[in-house]
């Protein structure tokens, strides 16, 4: 147990620049520092690091924190030990809570459980390399299924003679604890006589993120019916099977380069993906995922692709425990397999360019993916489709990350073919009704609340008046908080063609920008951050994102607080196909379109309500004023377009 004032301590001591320089070339770009990301694959730098706010980020993956999350993610250690890390490098003493005896034992324990394992995993290896009946049996088996030498020794794989209590007895012979061998369940007591669990069957060591065995798997060698197919190792102070991934170990720096986690459900498909060189595999190993499964797989990477049997069972079996995956924020996509296959089959039976292609080519996205086979089922039964949208729209308000839940809406509203606003309405009530349960509230005290992206408050609007470009706002928010005061380098065209150069804030290119449009954002909170940056520009003093977070206004802290701890999302950028180069490059893009947007959206509404009043309007002289406002905003929309089209295209 660190004490609290002792992070504290370790927090403001480490600075960023030293802690990730001793793992990226940094180098000196205006007032931070860039370098190639460690963590996702790049040849221009576009990962940056900040002395002044004490924090790294990088423009490509998204990846941002400070120097202990960076430790983190680089060394894929806990928080503890990324702290102890730290502490180690700046020589900070870290005066531990005293352990009681009984922790001490247990710790004590756990030592020698991990010892046991580690004991009996060389000996199930080398009873299958070098006897008879491992070789004849074990070996032999492991070959008749595809696995080579390589793929055997990698994962420790190996076999327990089938002959009652041969290991055991071996084990104790070298002093290890018949307890001790029951509790890990290697051995199995029946009455007075100890016998071994695993006898005559194949081993698969389970190991944790450290290398280290934690528990085996035994697969039987014959398909008798009257026993089970696999015996494994029981809950232990060592082994959880809900917080287990079986591969972790050798799959994490693949999961984290590759940025992608695929998912399976057995040993052995994890030992043929790996053979056929995809390493990103782990296997949840029968049960349905976990909460802790997840959270575990999102150390490495936020995107999960779940490999499913072509058969309907594995398809909605893919339906279930998946939106605990989406709560927890991760992206999720589905391949189905052919009908006759499962990864073990798929990739010992096919080129491995074959697989690689039809994963690419069949990884769906798993909102698309669900909305699709609900509706084949459905056809055209109207309260079956009923039934689905309500379902869908469910699934989407498990997301975390309001952008992302209007995005899948936008989309399923397409597909689904019901009115945008319509599943709207429906997602309010889903999120309404989360959130009473969440405070605990009276639902006849709960006021009629929107859709708030992002901000856990509710807010006093009746449902449907989600002011327009709502979503733009809170991007232009987002970026004035996380880099309001970074500086850009643009450049401006006179009539005569002269191109000059100059610098300005990315709030001053923001505000400035929408003031002199006469543009303004609707939403209170979203105004208040607003005009404290217009303010700021004024005193030539701009607001620090700390200066929100602590914001007395708790509107205003509790939005700051929600935008600064969520990545922001450049996969958006990318998804319009914008050529990234320098993180500069990325931030102007992302600026210059975000506001672009919001034109774009303020725009459109004006001119769907002149359009309107057009309909309706008879007096000539009113009409000839409409038409030449309706034609000025035309005008201004096709500005925006063309402006749109140089930003994504240059
Ligand atoms: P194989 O291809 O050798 O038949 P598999 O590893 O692909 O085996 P599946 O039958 O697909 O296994 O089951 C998936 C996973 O579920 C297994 O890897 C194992 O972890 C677990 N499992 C299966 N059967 C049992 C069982 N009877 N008892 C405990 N766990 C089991
Ligand atoms: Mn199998």
């Amino acid at each position: 147990m660190i004490p609290r004032e002792t992070i504290n301590q370790i927090i403001e001591t480490a600075r960023i620049e030293d802690v990730v320089s001793e793992f990226v070339t940094l180098k000196k770009r205006g007032s931070n520092l860039i370098g190639v990301c460690p963590f996702h694959k790049e040849k221009t730098p576009s990962f940056n690091v900040n002395p002044a706010r004490n924090i790294f980020k990088c423009f490509g993956c998204g990846k941002a924190g400070d120097s202990v999350r960076f430790i983190m993610e680089h060394e894929h250690y806990s928080y503890p030990e990324a702290l102890r890390y730290l502490a180690k490098k700046y020589g900070i003493k870290i005066e531990e809570r005293e352990q009681t005896p009984e922790e001490l034992a247990a710790q004590n324990e756990r030592e020698r459980m991990f010892n046991i394992n580690s004991f009996a995993q060389d000996y199930f290896s080398q009873t299958m390399m070098t006897t008879e009946e491992g070789q004849s049996v074990g070996l032999a088996y492991f070959r008749e299924r595809g696995f080579r030498d390589a793929i055997i020794s990698k994962f420790q794989l190996g076999y327990c003679p089938n002959s009652g209590s041969a290991f055991t007895e071996y084990a104790t012979k070298h002093g290890y604890d018949k307890d001790l061998l029951v509790k890990v369940g290697l051995s199995g007591s029946y009455e007075d006589r100890t016998y071994d669990r695993y006898q005559g069957r194949v081993i698969f060591p389970i190991h944790n993120l450290t290398g280290k065995v934690i528990g085996f798997g035994g697969r039987i060698l014959t398909s008798e019916k009257t026993k089970a197919k696999y015996v494994n190792s029981p809950e232990s102070e060592i082994y959880n099977k809900s917080q287990t991934l079986y591969g972790i170990f050798f799959a994490k720096n693949e999961i984290s380069r590759l940025d992608n986690c695929i998912l399976v459900e057995g040993y052995a498909d994890v030992l043929s993906m790996h053979q056929a060189g995809i390493e990103n595999v782990v296997a949840s190993s029968g049960t349905s995922l976990t909460t802790e499964q997840v959270r575990m797989i999102s150390r490495y990477t936020k995107n999960v692709t779940i490999l499913y049997d072509g058969d309907s069972a594995g398809i909605h079996a893919a339906l279930r425990g998946t939106n605990m995956i989406l709560e927890e924020g991760m992206n999720v996509r589905i391949v189905v397999l052919p009908p006759e296959d499962d990864p073990d089959t798929f990739v010992q039976h096919n080129p491995i360019e074959y697989v690689t292609k039809y994963l690419t080519d069949n990884a769906k996205d798993f909102i698309s993916f669900k909305t699709n086979l609900l509706l084949k089922d459905a056809k055209n039964d109207p309260i079956k489709k009923a039934g689905v949208i309500k379902d869908i729209v469910e699934t989407i308000a498990v997301i975390p990350d309001a952008i992302y839940r209007a995005t899948y809406i936008k989309e399923c509203s397409r597909t689904l073919e019901v009115p945008e606003q319509t599943l709207m309405n429906e997602l309010n009530k889903i999120l309404r009704a989360k959130l009473r349960k969440q405070l605990g509230i009276d639902p006849a005290l709960m006021p009629q609340t929107a859709e708030k992206p992002v901000q856990q408050q509710p807010v006093q609007q009746p449902e449907s008046t989600l002011p327009v470009g709502f979503y733009q706002e809170q991007e232009l928010v987002k970026l004035l908080l996380t880099h309001g005061s970074d500086t850009l380098d643009l450049e401006e065209q006179d009539e005569t063609g002269q191109v000059s150069y100059y610098k300005t804030t990315i709030a001053s290119l923001i505000v400035d920008d929408l003031k002199n449009d006469g543009l303004l954002f609707r939403d209170p909170t979203h105004k208040k951050i607003f005009d404290a940056f217009d303010r700021g520009l004024d005193n030539e003093q701009l607001p620090t994102a700390k200066d929100f977070i602590s914001s007395e206004e708790q509107d205003v802290a509790e939005l700051a607080a929600n935008l600064l701890s969520t990545q922001y999302r450049l996969d958006d950028w990318r998804r319009h196909r914008i050529v990234v180069k320098t993180e500069d490059d990325v931030l102007k893009k992302a600026v210059l379109m975000s506001i672009l947007r919001f034109k774009d959206m303020v725009i459109d509404d004006r001119r769907t309500a002149v359009v309107k009043e057009l309909q309706s309007c008879t007096d000539p002289d009113d009409q000839l004023i409409l038409l030449q406002k309706k034609k000025r905003l035309d005008d201004i929309r096709t500005k925006i377009n063309h402006d749109l089209g140089i930003v994504i295209t240059k």
